[in-house]
């Protein structure tokens, strides 16, 4: 079996190791934050992870993102796993479901996080910040003034050992930052491409651990994708622009990234994004008006997924089950002009 590692000895660029790196037992997630109520654009990356996964005789996986303790809504994620059930998408391994990688609740496991922040502080690759909330309004007001684009300066990476010590000793509130590397870094996204982008062009070091011990979407999402093995990223668009940050923070790990793949977003009829807070594209008030399961997952097929369409195989309208479903290589397919 050839691995990442040979190919790169062979001197394959890094976006093309990726590409050809498929020689994992295939594992996706699902990992919404349990900060609304499942509606079409998260049950359509459900179902295409989903899919995914049982066409390549793989894992799906359920985990709930809760580092954001102030946003969650209660009941969300009790109703998301009976959402999910009800449109025909089980999950493997998830909270209350077993799996060998859990807890899948990331307010479970933040000793894990603690414990990997300290493997990048002591590489060099992430740093103590000690920057008040005060500090870095005023940094932001003062790029707004100058019309820049506002992102934190970086200044707390520049403290003497000692300086961060006595601030330590001080008890002085704290966060953790990752230092970015500036640069064009380059991914191959399975269904846009190869993307190249200079995160620091736009963005400060990020915060990964916050003051509260708390991890941030980004330092999670990869910690926990590395340790539950998953195979491939398949997710909104919306993220997209974060992962050279991710691929990055592999790097500083030494760990191999998955393969990514991201979605183009859902829209509503006049362009707007899907909110949670829409009521009506909820799953819940689809079964409430008494839509069946499969029609739904036919519609989101339908809405530029790559899928075929009855109309072109069949005299008759077809609705496809999830088996036949997942036999179709769609992701080639998929229309960007959605986004
Ligand atoms: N928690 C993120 C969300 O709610 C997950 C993004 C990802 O899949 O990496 O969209």
């Amino acid at each position: 079996m050839i691995g990442l590692k040979d190919l790169k000895l062979l001197n394959y660029s890094y976006s093309v190791c990726l590409r050809l790196y498929h020689t994992r037992e295939v594992r996706v997630r699902f990992a919404p934050s349990p900060t609304g109520f499942l509606h079409l654009g998260g049950l359509r990356t459900a179902l295409y992870n989903f899919l995914f996964a049982k066409s390549h005789k793989g894992k799906f996986l359920l985990r709930i993102e809760d580092t954001d303790q102030t946003r969650i809504v209660e009941g969300a994620r009790e109703q998301l796993q009976k959402d999910l059930n009800w449109a025909g998408i089980y999950i493997d391994e998830g909270p209350g479901l077993g799996g060998s990688f859990g807890p899948y609740i990331q307010s479970q496991r933040l000793k894990l996080y603690q414990e990997q922040v300290k493997k990048l502080l002591n590489n060099g690759s992430a740093y103590y910040c000690f920057c008040t909330n005060k500090r870095l309004d005023l940094l932001r007001l003062e790029a707004l003034r100058a019309r820049q684009i506002p992102k934190y300066d970086n200044r707390c990476r520049y403290l003497s050992t000692d300086e961060i010590k006595s601030k330590l000793d001080r008890n002085e509130s704290h966060c953790i930052r990752f230092k970015l590397t500036p640069g064009m870094e380059t991914f191959e996204d399975i269904i846009y491409g190869t993307i190249t982008y200079d995160v620091v062009l736009n963005e400060g070091d990020p915060v990964i651990l916050k003051s509260d011990g708390y991890p941030t979407y980004h330092f999670a999402n990869v910690v926990d994708d590395h340790f539950m093995k998953i195979s491939h990223v398949l997710r909104g668009v919306e993220w997209q622009i974060s992962t050279t940050k991710h691929i990055m923070m592999y790097r500083a790990f030494n760990w191999e990234p998955p393969i990514y793949g991201h979605l183009p977003l859902l829209l509503n009829p006049d362009g707007s994004k899907l909110s949670k807070r829409q009521g009506d594209i909820q799953i819940s008030s689809y079964r409430k008006s008494g839509i069946l399961p499969q029609a739904l997952v036919n519609f989101i097929t339908h809405s530029g997924g790559g899928f075929e369409k009855d109309q072109e195989r069949y005299l008759k309208p077809k609705s496809y089950t999830m088996d036949e479903l997942a036999e179709q290589d769609h992701f080639e397919k998929v229309n960007l002009q959605f986004s």
